[in-house]
């Protein structure tokens, strides 16, 4: 990008108009150009990250042809493929979700999202992960609560920290979700005993597709969004998300929301 080739050519059209219009323009155009960058790097991202497994199922399918008299090598082949769309499809899945929740503001029609069903909902997505590896998804904290928001997108947020907690967790280990009110916010947590993130990763976690050394986590078959998925939910209520963690022992990812009172409770506060 050039800095101020924009900013001088706007500057030339509007300077009559007065010196604060011509910031307005200026910023306006800067945000614009910043977005559309965005915009680009996202989609330069993708197209990268779908040619990955895209490729890779292409050289199995023709390793699969050269192998068509050894049948063990065609099995073993097959299942690599399988490993690879199960990959690309969940990719996509995501790249969709992520765009979805970026088109709709949870804000425009904010409802009272009953947490108990959230955390139930993602655990049940957890399920079937957990039970292979033998992990137990317990829930505690603070029953009924309420958040104000969007419930799809509160979902989608809690359903990735679960099921990285159940990703990044070793057999027979235990996760943990719980819910804490604190001064018209909740904490959502979901703490594992898992492997843990390395400290200088952690604050690079939650950007598009980052994986921490993917060849470590090859067999999750992670997009590296579901953080990214969280972050912007979070940053969408006015919220935000924080991780403490360390290699070898374990994570906590919080998740604050704003509280929404229940009926009742309004009805006693706003009764004299
Ligand atoms: P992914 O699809 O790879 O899980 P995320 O955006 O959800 O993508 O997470 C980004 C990276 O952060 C992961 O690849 C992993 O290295 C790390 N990570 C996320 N959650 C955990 C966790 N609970 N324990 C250890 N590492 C984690």
């Amino acid at each position: 990008t050039r800095p101020g080739a924009p900013a001088r050519h706007v500057t030339a059209r509007v300077a009559p108009l007065g010196s604060r219009l011509v910031l307005a323009l200026v910023e306006d155009r800067t945000r614009e150009r910043r977005v559309e960058e965005v915009r680009r790097d996202f989609v330069a991202n993708v197209s990268h990250e779908l040619k990955t497994p895209v490729g890779a199922i292409r050289l199995l399918a023709e390793a699969m042809v050269d192998a068509a008299d050894d049948p063990e090598a065609v099995k073993r082949f097959a299942a690599r493929m399988g490993t690879e769309s199960d990959r690309l499809s969940k990719l996509v899945q995501q790249i969709i979700e992520l765009s979805r929740l970026q088109a709709d503001d949870p804000l425009d029609a904010p409802v009272a999202v009953h947490l108990d069903e959230v955390i139930r909902s993602a655990v049940d997505a957890s399920a079937i992960d957990a039970g292979a590896k033998r992990i137990s998804v317990a829930i505690g904290g603070t029953e009924d609560v309420q958040v104000f928001g969007n419930e799809k997108q509160v979902t989608a947020a809690v359903s990735n920290l679960v099921s990285n907690a159940v990703s990044y967790s070793d057999p027979d280990s235990t996760v943990l979700v719980t819910t804490r009110v604190d001064d018209g916010s909740v904490d959502i947590s979901v703490v594992d005993q898992g492997i843990g993130i390395p400290a200088d990763e952690l604050d690079r976690i939650f950007e598009r597709f980052y994986r921490v050394d993917p060849a470590r986590h090859r067999s999750t078959g992670g997009t590296g969004l579901g953080l990214s998925i969280v972050k912007h939910v979070a940053a969408t209520h006015g919220g935000e998300v924080r991780v403490w963690s360390a290699e070898g022992q374990g994570s906590t990812f919080t998740l604050t929301l704003p509280q929404h009172f229940g009926s009742e409770r309004k009805e006693q506060e706003d009764s004299p």
